[in-house]
């Protein structure tokens, strides 16, 4: 359960601590059954942390060290892993029939998981650990600033507020769907800027009202 009383300020960020992903592990073949191998995490030039993963028919052991705040804590844990079918695996655009989701169960909660952060020794989800991400961190403003810079991105524009949004893109040779396709997204998205633009704005001045009767 999560202690509301707490302070913000101590809440860790899940950037900050050693991750156990299921996709980038089966992806790399590492969550096969009978699989072994090393895993390592670095920041910069230095390595923070190193376990070695063991598969077995329904179980990754991980056995290794991560470096935290006042030195190297060994990590031994055993975390079962759930493969259940893919949700949507026979829509078109799904990933067939037959596809099958991986995910890890927290220890700590049972949930399923597809991250889990070793903090402290632990293993467990970012809801045991009570990480936050590090956008949560940041204020109002610059949340409604990243919001409206990922839509520019997504139509092909700079981030800046000030930065055009470009036209629709029609191709000369009509997609599926005609000339039409794309219209509703397109609108969702300068939509979507022009509200993340406004609300950065309204921080701002929010901002600057509180610097002014703060004197
Ligand atoms: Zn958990």
């Amino acid at each position: 359960m999560r202690d509301l009383e707490a302070p913000r300020t101590r809440r860790g960020r899940v950037e900050d601590h050693c991750c156990i992903d299921a996709s980038v592990l089966r992806k790399s073949g590492k969550l096969e059954l009978g699989a072994s191998g090393v895993w390592s995490w670095s920041r910069g030039t230095s390595i923070v942390g190193a376990v070695n993963l063991a598969v077995n028919a329904d179980a990754i052991d991980i056995d290794g060290y991560v470096a935290t705040s006042t030195g190297i804590v060994p990590v031994q844990e055993m975390i079962l892993i759930a493969r259940v079918p893919a949700r949507f695996a026979n829509r078109p655009c799904g990933r067939g029939s037959g596809g099958v989701s991986t995910f890890l169960l927290c220890p700590g909660c049972g949930s399923r998981r597809r991250k889990l952060y070793i903090v402290a020794a632990r293993c467990r989800c970012r809801g045991c650990h009570r990480l936050g991400f590090a956008v949560e961190t940041k204020s109002s403003a610059d949340r409604a600033f990243h919001k409206a810079a990922k839509a520019r991105a997504k139509l092909g524009a700079a981030p800046g507020p000030a930065c055009r949004v470009p036209q629709r893109y029609v191709p000369s040779v009509p997609r599926r769907g005609g000339r039409g396709a794309g219209r509703r997204k397109y609108g969702h998205l300068v939509r979507q800027i022009a509200e993340a633009d406004r609300a950065a704005l309204r921080g701002i001045m929010a901002a600057a009202d509180r610097l002014a009767s703060s004197m």
